[in-house]
């Protein structure tokens, strides 16, 4: 989320969401923290949206209502996914959007916008020219040259350089792509590589892709066609944003194409495709039961083709590597983008980003999208344009850069912009606490204690209960078990001393830290301690 301020008036640019870290167990995403731009609510004149990905609308169900529901501007496509997604969310306020289209131009405040077509990896993506009295501003979006793409217009330069003499202050652009050298490859390339796959299959064909990659989505379908096969999809996402596209005729298929997964039993095996979400190796996505066996309706066998059309997002190859050996050991062939071109990125190379600065000639530039390491390669590339290294802004979520005429500074003073966590249905209520709480669940595990306590002498009834999960296995440990009874037992009664005015409170301190301790002593593990006390 990017949020432009003109005399007081505030532009939004894009609101998505990230998806969390490996260590923020439970955790669905993470969206931006709104707080700082909700006390300033009344000011906000309106937003516009790039394109549909998540990364760039997955936020919108969890701010806009609490930032008083400010007018959109969005593509078709973008409209569609976005409305799609508020079904589940039906109690919220109506979205009050305005589609917008290659050359629309409208004007928010002191914000006049013209929107102009980019390429990217799913249709009706927009770069934004946005003129202000204080100059003009252009932002790219995620964006890639080709001149020649599958289902989308090639790269208008004309209209780019037209652009580019405007007199542009400021070119916020993609960085993404800033680490890879030379140029991205042309979606054409890939289809005809695709096409080869194709060609020589002689079983069935399973796909796998990015839900929202949907021009990759597009090109698996056309190659069916063509070769005589049927389509299946699979994933929730993957079915949605294809039914929507197909509403909108983003996707060609004909009529009797698209078939059900139980026709995966009753069609010849070379009339099939199964295109499917999961190429990251995410647990529960059919890509990840197809190889553990567990997809009711296709089980694997010498003959199948995999197709891996994704690049592997950093953190993920493990499972991604998992999967491609399952699928050897089951005899079937694999295709991934390290043997042969079949995914192209979405987004520019160095070589493109230097043509878009070049195209722009900005006085100063703003990388944005992606780590920090490629916003920084991304101002090597600025330099190379011939940008002065002071007019190049790398920065960080949270930070204001102000701008005019004669100079860009990074101020000092920040906005408050950590990322929120949003688990099910709660925005923000799993912070800190909660989620140091589910680190060490999930690394060591629970250990609870109840101990009975007759109140009058402050004596251990009985033997003390335990009950534990994910720590060890209590059968094996019957020795550990009943050392740690004994302790039980000794605390509660040195700290419960004669019974009478007892500070129950602090007795179950000292059980959880001397239990701990003891545990820790013992099999260097550090469980969840809750002890339970039930007074008789
Ligand atoms: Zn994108």
């Amino acid at each position: 989320m990017m949020v432009l301020d003109c005399l007081g008036k505030f532009l939004i640019i894009d609101a998505g969401f990230r998806m969390p870290e490996e260590d923020m167990p439970g955790i669905d995403y993470l969206i931006p923290n709104t707080g700082w731009l909700k006390e300033h609510s009344q000011r906000i004149v309106g937003a516009v949206f790039t394109h549909g990905h998540y990364d760039h609308i997955g936020a919108i169900p969890y701010c806009w209502n609490r930032l008083g529901n400010p007018k959109m501007f969005m593509g078709k496509l973008a409209k569609g996914i976005v409305l799609k997604r508020q079904q589940q969310f039906s109690f919220q306020p109506r979205l009050n959007i305005t589609e917008i289209e290659d050359s629309s131009k409208f004007k928010l405040g002191p914000f006049e916008i013209e929107a102009f077509r980019q390429n990217h990896n799913i249709p009706d993506n927009y770069g934004l020219l946005i003129k202000t009295p204080l100059g003009n501003i252009v932002h790219t979006s995620d964006f890639k040259f080709d001149r020649a793409p599958i289902n989308d217009l090639p790269t208008d330069f004309k209209r780019l350089k037209k652009i580019g003499k405007e007199k542009i202050l400021l070119l916020i652009s993609d960085s993404t792509g800033a680490e890879n050298e030379g140029r991205s490859l042309s979606e054409r390339t890939i289809f005809k590589n695709l096409e080869k796959i194709f060609k020589e299959a002689s079983g069935r064909i399973i796909g796998s892709t990015f839900a929202s990659h949907l021009n990759r989505t597009q090109q698996l379908i056309e190659l069916s066609a063509k070769y005589g096969r049927k389509v299946i999809l699979e994933g929730l996402s993957m079915k949605n944003n294809v039914e929507i596209a197909r509403t909108l005729k983003y996707i060609k298929a004909e009529k009797g194409l698209l078939k059900k997964a139980q026709d995966l039993r009753k069609l010849p095996e070379k009339q099939i495709t199964l295109i499917c979400t999961g190429a990251q190796g995410e647990e529960g996505a059919t890509l990840m039961k197809i190889a553990n066996g567990d997809y009711r309706f296709l089980k694997l066998k010498p003959g199948d083709s995999i197709i891996f059309s994704s690049s592997v997002i950093p953190g993920n190859e493990r499972s991604v590597q998992y999967l491609k050996d399952q699928f050897y050991r089951k005899g079937a062939k694999v295709y991934h983008y390290k043997m042969l071109d079949i995914h192209a990125s979405g987004h520019a190379y160095e070589e493109e980003l230097l043509e878009m600065i070049k195209i722009m000639k900005p006085k100063f530039l703003m990388p944005v999208h992606g780590q920090f390491s490629m916003l920084v390669k991304h101002k090597e590339i600025g330099q190379k344009a011939g940008l002065k290294p002071e007019n190049i802004k790398v920065m960080e979520n949270g930070q204001v850069l102000n701008i005019n005429n004669a100079r860009a500074i990074i101020e000092k003073r920040e906005v408050p912009a950590g990322q929120v966590m949003v688990d099910g249905l709660g925005i923000g209520d799993v912070g800190e606490i909660v989620l140091r709480d589910r680190q060490q669940l999930a690394k060591d595990g629970m250990f609870v204690i109840v101990a009975v306590v007759d109140k009058q002498h402050g004596k251990v009834k009985g033997s003390p209960d335990i009950i534990s999960r994910g720590f060890v296995y209590l059968r094996e440990n019957k020795e550990l078990l009943q050392e740690t009874r004994k302790r039980v037992i000794s605390i509660v009664e040195k700290t419960t001393g004669r019974g009478g005015a007892v500070n129950w409170q602090y007795v179950k301190e000292e059980l959880r830290n001397q239990i701990s301790q003891f545990l820790f002593y013992k099999i260097k593990r550090r469980p969840m301690v809750m002890p339970v006390i039930i007074e008789v």
